[in-house]
């Protein structure tokens, strides 16, 4: 069966009434880079839009070994536990660079993987981050059509996806851990800016007098920060992912954050602008893509680089030569 083509229509009608294996197969289809997985994959989205934009989205990042798995697996299921449809996807670039991804492919979540009313999709692979952010931007939006109503989108705390979570969620939360006084360490400054919220992880057993510490100090580096157009105050959170203690005030957080950013349309507004942003990502991802894959373009990329390199040519000139000649291609198409 695997192997059977299906029709788009198909796995429509399957997401829509909340077939998992057909969500499955359609993000297959959305990481696709055969074109004719790509159009499949976008009557889908088309299909699905009517449906999406009903859940929760929240982003949860943080440095390897903070216990992102952890806290996802007690934090999606406290959820389901609540009678949510939980979601979770992931942005691993990290995939695409080393071989291995950081995120892992260790047995995470075991128990919410056999949930089901949770759904588990790990991250596309040997993509660019502009690649696998666009696809996660699109799974989103099956995810929601096939009524999941919460999604968690998980990344790696020590690059440059962070950004572009931040720009598919509603919420960003940020895992920390209570250090010898580094709890400001190993996550950058703009990282911090961006979260909704921290929380201090594995606040339990000997750990938790240093993660009180790390609470007020987290809460002081989060007032230095201008107010955010939310309106929100960022809040630090002690949560014990493994003994599965704060999870419900951290549930109880993205609850108020919600009821504040309805009553003040921030949220609405900032879904647009998301929106937006993702139509401008898109146009920028396809341009570099054409341009980068003409084989022309190769071609003239590489001669032009070694005249650089011999300083026969300005990188200017070189620059605007190859541009030109690109803009002359297609004019003639
Ligand atoms: P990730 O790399 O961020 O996904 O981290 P993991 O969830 O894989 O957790 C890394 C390690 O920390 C594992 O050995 C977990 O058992 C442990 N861990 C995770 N959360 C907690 C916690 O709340 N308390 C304690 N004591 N250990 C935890």
């Amino acid at each position: 069966l695997r192997r059977q083509k299906v029709s788009p229509e198909i796995l429509i009608e399957g997401i829509l009434k909340g077939d998992k294996v057909s969500l499955s197969r359609a993000i297959t289809l959305i990481e696709s880079t055969n074109p004719e997985h790509q159009n499949k994959a976008n009557t889908i989205i088309n299909a699905c839009l009517p449906y999406a934009n009903k859940s929760v989205r929240v982003g949860i990042t943080g440095v390897p070994g903070v216990g992102k798995s952890t806290f996802i697996e007690a934090f999606g299921l406290y959820l389901t536990g609540l009678g949510k449809k939980v979601a979770v996807l992931a942005i691993d670039p990290s995939s695409s660079i080393s071989r291995g991804s950081i995120l892992g492919d260790k047995t995470r979540m075991e128990d919410l993987v056999k949930d089901t009313n949770a759904y588990i999709r790990p991250s596309a692979s040997g993509e660019s981050l502009g690649g696998v952010s666009r696809k996660t931007r699109e799974s989103i939006i099956l995810c929601e059509a096939c009524g999941f109503d919460t999604i968690l989108i998980e990344t790696v705390g020590v690059g440059q996806s962070e950004t572009a979570v931040h720009s598919m969620v509603d919420f960003f939360l940020l895992l920390n851990l209570a250090g010898a006084g580094d709890e400001l360490q190993g996550i950058k400054r703009g990282i911090m800016e961006m979260a909704d919220a921290v929380v201090i992880n594995k606040a339990d057993g000997d750990n938790l007098a240093k993660a009180r510490n790390a609470k007020l100090d987290v809460n002081r580096a989060l007032h230095l920060f201008p107010v955010k157009p939310s309106g929100w105050q960022p809040k630090v959170v002690l949560a014990s992912a493994f003994y599965k203690t704060g999870i419900e005030n951290v549930w109880e957080m993205i609850t108020d954050y919600l009821q504040l950013t309805t009553e003040n349309s921030y949220l609405e507004t900032h879904r647009r602008e998301q929106n937006q942003y993702w139509m401008m990502e898109t146009i920028n991802e396809q341009l570099l893509q054409k341009f980068y894959n003409n084989s022309d373009v190769i071609a003239l990329l590489n001669e032009n680089k070694k005249a650089v390199q011999k300083n026969e040519k300005s990188p200017f000139a070189a620059a605007f030569e190859i541009l030109a000649f690109y803009e002359n291609k297609n004019k003639e198409i």
